[in-house]
């Protein structure tokens, strides 16, 4: 219990938004100054909750009178970053309490990426995985691809047609799977050991109670559909300005199912090849290539709409010095697609063996930042999605007007 002292302490804080002086609520001595200002808008929105509606992050703020680590690191991931709540604030900037809970929920978002990275000392790239890092690693890596080709078959196999449209004569399938299967396994042991230390943190947060069929069912369709990309009531979210879009959610559709289907056909491809013997290239209107090309070009469509929507996104949405991460990410999953699709249409041309370093130099670069830069959100989202689903469906242990 604490004195009204506190209280009265407590009460002066909040009301010193504005004033720059971030005062942590509870504990003080846990929160870093980021995730103390997501404790002091929630505390104010706790006693506000007109944006209940609008997505999970008021829901579940409902569920608490108190805001610590683990609770900000769980709502600071449940947070869409639609805008909505901004635009509805009264207490938004300039009003003196200066509620800004995009931003505050970005940069412990940002924060939480880097704490649970694995390995640990990798988590400061989160800073860096900007833009031109992704760009430099991309081009590195295809000037060490073309490089190694022109040590094997000189200029010849560089450009020319002695590929004969199969760029296994260049780099054959066992040193490509050799090449990109270690680094795939260890993206994937990495995210792991990630989200699996976030979620030890969250879960006893969030009722400590298993995740049940009915709530990973559920938390798929919220991801899935992007639930709470729709505004709360389903003309979209903000961008700009105050109007309302559903862009964001259908570019990142496009994205995300874009990148689902490249996958499913690589998987499709290694089923052919390792069950049925069927050997590469494939073409029209073999599986792999249907698969390839439309999820190619929805990847495409996906991350141009995302790259004009981050260049347009209104200043006080979000936390500005992620923005070169974003851009690394969208530009690293374009690249890839693109570079994909013009190795297709230029396999009969004497490019094919540039194209080819220039694919697997961006493949490269996108799977070796995919644990340390904006891929993470997916994951981490997802797990909060998990222990939403999962508290919302247990005894609210407030119950003072929660949904
Ligand atoms: S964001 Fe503003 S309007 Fe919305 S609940 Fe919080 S204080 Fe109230
Ligand atoms: S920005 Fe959108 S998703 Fe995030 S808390 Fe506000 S309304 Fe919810």
């Amino acid at each position: 219990m604490q004195s009204f002292e506190q209280l009265g302490q407590q009460a002066r804080a909040l009301a010193g938004g504005s004033t720059g002086k971030v005062i942590p609520i509870v504990p003080a001595q846990q929160l870093s100054a980021a995730e103390g200002e997501v404790a002091r808008v929630m505390q104010i929105c706790n006693a506000c909750r007109y944006c209940e509606g609008f997505c999970a992050v008021f829901p579940a703020m409902t569920r608490r009178l108190e805001f610590g680590k683990a609770d900000v690191n769980y709502l600071a991931n449940l947070c869409h970053n639609c805008g909505a709540c901004l635009h509805a604030c009264q207490y938004a900037p300039p009003h003196a309490f200066g509620i800004n809970i995009p931003k505050a929920m970005a940069e412990v978002r940002g924060q939480t990426y880097a704490d649970y990275a694995w390995p640990p000392a990798l988590g400061k790239l989160y800073q860096r995985n900007g833009l031109t890092l992704s760009l430099a690693l991309v081009a590195a890596l295809t000037l060490f691809l073309v490089l190694a080709a022109l040590r094997e078959g000189g200029l010849e196999a560089l450009w020319g047609a002695k590929l004969g449209g199969d760029f296994y004569n260049l780099f054959p399938h066992n040193l490509l799977v050799g090449m990109f299967a270690p680094v795939f396994l260890f993206v994937v042991f990495a995210l792991f050991m990630g989200v699996r230390r976030f979620w030890k943190d969250v879960k006893p947060a969030t009722s400590g109670v298993d995740v049940s069929g009915a709530a990973a069912t559920e938390a798929t369709g919220d991801v899935l559909r992007l639930k709470y990309l729709d505004g709360g009531h389903g003309d979209g979210c903000h961008n700009e300005d105050d109007a309302y879009t559903l862009k964001r959610r259908r570019y990142h559709h496009l994205t995300f199912y874009g990148f689902m289907l490249c996958f499913a056909a690589t998987a499709v491809a290694t089923v052919y090849h390792y069950v049925f013997g069927w050997e590469a290239p494939y073409d029209l209107p073999s599986l792999p290539k249907i698969l390839g090309g439309v999820g190619g070009l929805s990847l495409m469509l996906g991350t141009a709409g995302l790259w004009h929507l981050n260049r347009t996104r209104h200043p006080l949405h979000g936390d500005a010095k992620q923005k070169p991460m974003d851009l690394g990410f969208i530009a690293l999953l374009f690249l890839v697609a693109a570079s994909g699709l013009a190795l297709w249409l230029g396999r009969a041309t004497p490019a094919l063996a540039l194209l080819l370093c220039l694919h697997l130099g961006a493949v490269m670069a996108l799977f070796i930042t995919l644990p340390y830069g904006k891929f993470a959100h997916g994951v981490f989202r997802t797990a909060a999605l998990l222990r939403f689903n999962t508290e919302k469906r247990q005894p609210n242990p407030v119950g003072l007007g929660a949904d």
